[in-house]
């Protein structure tokens, strides 16, 4: 069986707020937000999983069955996934490095929510939630590569479309959603299979030919 060679790259806007966590965010050596590659992982296996059922698989149960293409892509227990996600990084041409928005500006927005205690339905003495939170309209940029098995001249293309469109219809990254943060959009910029390049709207052609997005 063949491996073909495969590499998506995307750009992702986030237009609101991001909420990086109480902890602080990892920051690459700029000083810039960083998004880890698992959490992006994380979002688009959901929805390739939704969009490979639609398309008629099984649906994936994440017990690394061979047979499951979600599990061979993102992996599972004891099956080692065929991608691999990149850390997406700031655009620095987009952020403005000296400007207003340097980064020690970045990531110093709070946002905070006050926890209800559900039994009690009040909020008295519930110490309040801080999320810190990245100026909104930052872009990052971000890759996804790896080996396919092509036993069927299609396979790679048809696995990749999925890919490609589960990453299309991402709207929400991370968590702080109830606060306002996370809204999310992808434009894929590059996909390669062997040594063929596509547009992300050939890639999509293929499931809309089998019906599995409109
Ligand atoms: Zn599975």
């Amino acid at each position: 069986m063949a491996n073909e060679r495969v590499l998506v790259a995307f750009r992702l806007l986030a237009s609101s707020p991001l909420a990086i966590g109480p902890n602080g965010s990892p920051v690459d050596s700029a000083g810039l937000p960083v998004i880890r590659g698992g959490t992006i992982k994380g979002a688009v296996r959901r929805l390739t999983s939704q969009l490979a059922t639609a398309l008629g698989d099984a649906p994936c149960t994440g017990d690394g069955s061979p047979t499951c293409r979600i599990c061979r892509l993102f992996g599972a227990p004891g099956l080692e996934a065929a991608l691999r996600w990149s850390d997406a990084l700031a655009v620095r041409d987009v952020v403005r490095v000296d400007g207003p928005s340097r980064p020690a500006n970045i990531l110093t927005g709070l946002r905070s929510r006050q926890p209800v205690d559900r039994a009690r339905r009040t909020n008295e003495g519930q110490a309040r939630i801080q999320h810190i939170v990245t100026t909104p309209g930052l872009v990052f940029e971000a890759r996804v590569e790896g080996w396919i098995p092509s036993n069927q001249e299609s396979e790679p293309r048809q696995t990749i479309g999925l890919l490609v469109g589960a990453l299309r219809s991402l709207r929400h990254l991370g968590g702080g959603q109830s606060i306002g943060c996370g809204a999310v959009e992808v434009d894929v910029t590059a996909i390669r299979i062997g040594d063929a390049q596509y547009s992300g709207d050939e890639m999509v052609s293929t499931l809309s030919a089998v019906g599995a997005v409109s």
